[in-house]
C-alpha cells in the first residue's frame, strides 16, 4: 500500500504572517508576526501528516527602470549590481543626487535623463524573509517567485543556501500565482511526479492550498488542490 499523499501549500502574507509594523507591505525580514490561529491550525495538519510548505509571489524582487528623479525612497538603487537603499532623492546642480544607505557611497549623481534600474526587495532579502516565516511557523520548506513573468522560483529549505528551484519544463513561466507552478513543485516534493488535476483526484490525493486572494484560489484550481481562505482555515474557537 503506497503511503498516503497529503500536500498543503499555504500562502505568506496575510495568511501566515502580517507585517508587525503595521504597514501594507512587510519592510524588512523580520517585520512578520504569525496571525491569530494559524499555529493552532498548522498544529492540526502536522499531526494528521501533511507535508507543509509556503508559496509566496515576491515581485518586489523584479528589476524596474525609471528616471533617477523617479527613484521610490525605500527601495534599492542598483549601481552595477550593489543594491544600495535609496533614503532620499534630490536635484543639485542639474543631476539627480540619490543619497543611498549604506556608506560609503553615500550619494550617487546621476544625470537627470539616465535610465536608473532598482527594485523594492533584494533576492537575499527574500530568502531571509521566507526563513524568518518558516522560523515563525515551523514549516521547513517555502518557495518564492521573484519575477512578474513567473520564470523563476526559489526553494528555500533548512540549508544555509536557498536553491533555484530546478526550473522545469512543466512549471516554466508558471511560478508566479495566479499560476499553479510553485504548488506544482510543492506536490512534485511530496510524490516525485508532476500531476494532472484528474490524475490528483484518481490517485485520491489530499492537496490543499490556502490563502487570502483570489490569486491563490486561481493558483489552487490550476494546480489541481483544493482550496480554502485563510478564514476558513483559521478555527478560533
Ligand atoms: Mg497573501
Amino acid at each position: 500500500m503506497p503511503q498516503e499523499i497529503k500536500c498543503l501549500v499555504v500562502d505568506k502574507d496575510n495568511t501566515l504572517v502580517l507585517p508587525k509594523s503595521g504597514e501594507t507591505f512587510v519592510q524588512a525580514p523580520d517585520d512578520q508576526v504569525l496571525i491569530d490561529g494559524v499555529s493552532k491550525a498548522l498544529r492540526q495538519y502536522v499531526d494528521n501528516g501533511w507535508s507543509i510548505s509556503i508559496a509566496s509571489n515576491q515581485g518586489g524582487c523584479e528589476i524596474r527602470t525609471c528616471h533617477p528623479n523617479a527613484l521610490p525612497v525605500g527601495a534599492y538603487y542598483l549601481d552595477r549590481d550593489t543594491p544600495l537603499k535609496v533614503e532620499q532623492v534630490a536635484i543639485l546642480h542639474g543631476k539627480v543626487a540619490i543619497y543611498t544607505n549604506p556608506q560609503p557611497k553615500d550619494i550617487i549623481f546621476l544625470p537627470l535623463d539616465a535610465i536608473a534600474r532598482f527594485q523594492y526587495k533584494t533576492i537575499d532579502m527574500a530568502i531571509s524573509e521566507m526563513r524568518f516565516a518558516m522560523e515563525l511557523t515551523g514549516i521547513q520548506k517555502g518557495y518564492f517567485c521573484p519575477d512578474m513573468a513567473g520564470q523563476e522560483c526559489y526553494a528555500v529549505g533548512k540549508s544555509a543556501t536557498a536553491e533555484v528551484g530546478e526550473v522545469s519544463p512543466v512549471t516554466r513561466g508558471l511560478y508566479r500565482k495566479p499560476n499553479g507552478g510553485m504548488l506544482q513543485e510543492a506536490l512534485f516534493d511530496s510524490c516525485g511526479e508532476y500531476l494532472t488535476a484528474q490524475e490528483i483526484a484518481s490517485r485520491g490525493i489530499e492537496f490543499l492550498m490556502v490563502g487570502d486572494r483570489q490569486e491563490d484560489l486561481e493558483a489552487a484550481k490550476k494546480a489541481g488542490a483544493k482550496f480554502k481562505y485563510r478564514t476558513q482555515w483559521i478555527d478560533l474557537d
